[in-house]
């Protein structure tokens, strides 16, 4: 079972981007409205996250970090649906195996709460103490005992950017959601609970109203939503390109390609605008093999989404030009 973990690590964790999709999700799911995310040298050395959800009773904490302890699967259509998310049950204890663990968790329904430490897999230490309701997780020196991914893993520039740029995406998915993110000791950003995307748009991007415009296209099962910066907005700089797919983050070159040929003849050349877009496409049009954990999806009809994108943008940056 603890080789069975660390195997299972190696294959699913690569990095501490990783890590730190795994644990912010959990949090989403235990229904936080604030989250701490901290990390030291872009999370090679520290990753800590810290919500304010529902928490795990005492009873549960050890069972929560053996394989296959979800809380979430009961039907087998919550199978089909978790496969989206990469990890079944498995995201704590692959974790734990390849790093120093701290768990701390309290629900409302207890006066205290308890921490269990874990070292490369193997329980260290647990005692009970008193924290506010949620779940703290800490990760150090993640994969000190794996020297292949520790001699493989890239600047702490790289790391962060990666985190940075997931943890953006997870602000859009989740307005009503604060999120605070420290690097080294410092806030990179502290984004405070919203009521709607609109504002949360806004907040991320620093537009005012009149720079950008919603996105809303649809043809047969293809859908496009979201907001788009306007000419005006555009800046040298690479601003931000923030895409889902079927309600996951992804960094999809076609999907880009289909925003940056929407704006085609309507910036400056060499100016791009913010967008944060939203595709949802037939799943019979997306390779569901390509991996869950990665950013990266693939089309069978690369083309025919390019297009489609392009006129989603086209259309509502159009519209509001002229
Ligand atoms: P999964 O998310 O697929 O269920 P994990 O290994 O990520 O598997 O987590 C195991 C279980 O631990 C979850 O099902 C959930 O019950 C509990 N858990 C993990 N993280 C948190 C958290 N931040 N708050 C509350 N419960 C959590
Ligand atoms: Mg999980």
């Amino acid at each position: 079972e603890h080789l069975i973990n660390q195997i299972k690590a190696g294959e699913v964790v690569e990095r501490p981007y990783n890590v730190v999709k795994e644990l912010v999700e959990n949090a989403v799911d235990a229904k936080a409205s604030q989250l701490h995310i901290e990390l030291l040298d872009g999370g090679k050395q520290l990753i800590r996250i810290t919500d304010n959800g529902i928490g795990i009773a005492s009873s549960q904490l050890f069972t929560a970090l053996e394989r296959h302890a979800t809380s979430k699967i009961n039907k087998f259509e919550d199978l089909e649906k978790l496969a989206s998310f990469g990890f079944r049950g498995e995201a704590l204890p692959s974790i734990a195996s390849i790093c120093h663990f701290t768990i701390k968790s309290r629900p409302a329904s207890q006066e205290v709460g308890k921490e269990i430490h874990i070292q490369y897999g193997k329980k260290s230490s647990e005692k009970d103490l008193s924290m506010p309701c949620g779940t703290v997780v800490q990760i150090k020196d993640l994969f000190s005992n794996v020297p292949v991914r520790l001699k493989f893993l890239k600047s702490t520039a790289t790391e962060f950017t990666h985190i940075h740029d997931f943890l953006t995406a997870m602000a859009f998915a989740n307005p009503h959601i604060s999120f605070r993110f420290s690097h080294n000791g410092r806030d990179v950003f502290f984004y405070h609970a919203k009521k709607n995307l609109n504002e949360r748009f806004i907040e991320i991007v620093g537009l005012d109203s009149k720079e950008y415009t919603e996105v809303n296209y649809s043809r047969g099962t293809f859908k496009i939503t979201g907001f788009a910066g306007l000419p005006s907005a555009a800046k040298t700089t690479p601003s931000y390109f923030i895409t889902f797919v079927n309600g996951r983050y992804v960094k999809d070159k076609i999907v880009r390609s289909g925003i940056l040929q929407g704006y085609q003849g309507l910036l400056t050349k060499g100016l791009i605008s913010p967008a944060l877009i939203f595709t949802e496409v037939d799943p019979s049009w997306v390779d569901v093999n390509a991996h869950p954990s990665k950013t990266e999806i693939r089309f069978y009809d690369a083309s025919s989404i390019q297009e489609l994108v392009s006129i989603g943008i086209q259309n509502a940056v159009k519209e509001s030009v002229h």
